[in-house]
């Protein structure tokens, strides 16, 4: 009868609201023992620039290798992360963490690039971003002209003009802003009016297959074409065939980053890359 099936669908509901309680629960326990245990890694994709081919920064990209359960992807724990609050304390240490390795690969003479790290709009609003990121920079020894954070239109949640203002604070300290995932979010053009930002990341949604899409190719050709009127720098996300890249090197795209060049890469390997592609 239909109220059998009910009290089955109520059960069903019951018993996957638990599991993903206690999975829940696992990975808030491990969240927490992550951080002090140093299960977090940053992997680094490169970004390449489109007149030189060479590599014109990277992307910090975290991993978090669990003792049980192997790679665990961002995708997976950042938004958790976001609901327990402990990505304010992850991305404290992803900041820190690549400073530090960029300064470490700056002293041994490699390529001097910047390092994007990304940035949580939770993280963004906390009162005290500011102090985090002096002390960061003066602690790792790292000229701010090397970082370069990137921040999602879900920043824009709160009040325009508190935006602006931090993103204002962030930019004196010499670190350069990008608009990651461009295009998807709360997309509003008058933000790129008001802000003091270099660069928009191009979401790989608009990279996936633009060579068969005339409206992608419309779309992604204007963007490209405002943001230059605007002095911005272009970064195409997700580059991952030729085609893609032929495209968007013709529309003047002014940097790619994705699995054509490569994937997100062990600090061992990206220097690897680096001594291969200088
Ligand atoms: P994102 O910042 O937009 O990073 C780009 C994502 O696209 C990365 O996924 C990268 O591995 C992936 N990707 C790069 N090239 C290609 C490609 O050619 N094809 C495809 N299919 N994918 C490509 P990842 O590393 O899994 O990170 C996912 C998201 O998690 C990131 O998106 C970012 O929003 C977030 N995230 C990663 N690391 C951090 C972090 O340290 N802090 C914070 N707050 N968020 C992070
Ligand atoms: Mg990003
Ligand atoms: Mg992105
Ligand atoms: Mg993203």
């Amino acid at each position: 009868s239909s109220k059998e099936e009910g009290g089955q669908q109520a059960r069903f509901f019951k018993k996957r609201m638990e599991e993903s309680f206690t999975e829940k629960m696992l990975l808030d326990h491990g969240l927490h023992e992550a951080l002090q245990d140093n299960q977090f890694e940053l992997y680094y994709q490169p970004k390449i620039n489109s007149s030189t081919g060479k590599i014109s920064g990277m992307e910090a990209l975290i991993r978090w290798n669990h003792p049980k359960f192997g790679t665990i992807s961002p995708a997976t724990f950042i938004p958790l992360a976001e609901d327990l609050g402990l990505i304010v304390d992850i991305d404290r240490w992803c900041i820190n963490q690549a400073c530090k390795q960029l300064k470490f690969w700056q002293d041994k003479g490699y390529a001097k690039v910047p390092v994007a790290v990304n940035l949580s709009a939770k993280n963004f609003h906390q009162t005290d971003l500011i102090k985090t990121l002096t002390d960061i920079l003066e602690k790792t020894g790292l000229e701010p002209q090397y970082l370069n954070l990137e921040i999602t239109e879900s920043i824009f949640i709160r009040e325009i003009d508190h935006v602006i203002e931090k993103i204002k604070q962030i930019h004196r300290l010499g670190i350069s802003i990008s608009i990651d995932d461009f295009g998807i979010g709360y997309s509003s053009l008058n933000h790129l009016l008001n802000l003091p930002i270099q660069e928009i990341k191009l979401d790989q949604f608009f990279v996936r297959d633009i060579n068969q899409n005339k409206r992608k190719e419309a779309i992604v050709k204007t963007i490209v074409l405002m943001a230059h009127e605007l002095n911005l720098n272009v970064v195409a996300e997700g580059v991952e065939t030729i085609e893609e890249l032929d495209t968007l090197r013709q529309f003047q795209c002014n940097e790619f980053q994705g699995y054509f060049f490569s994937k997100p890469l062990t600090a061992d390997k990206l220097i690897h890359y680096i001594k291969q592609h200088s």
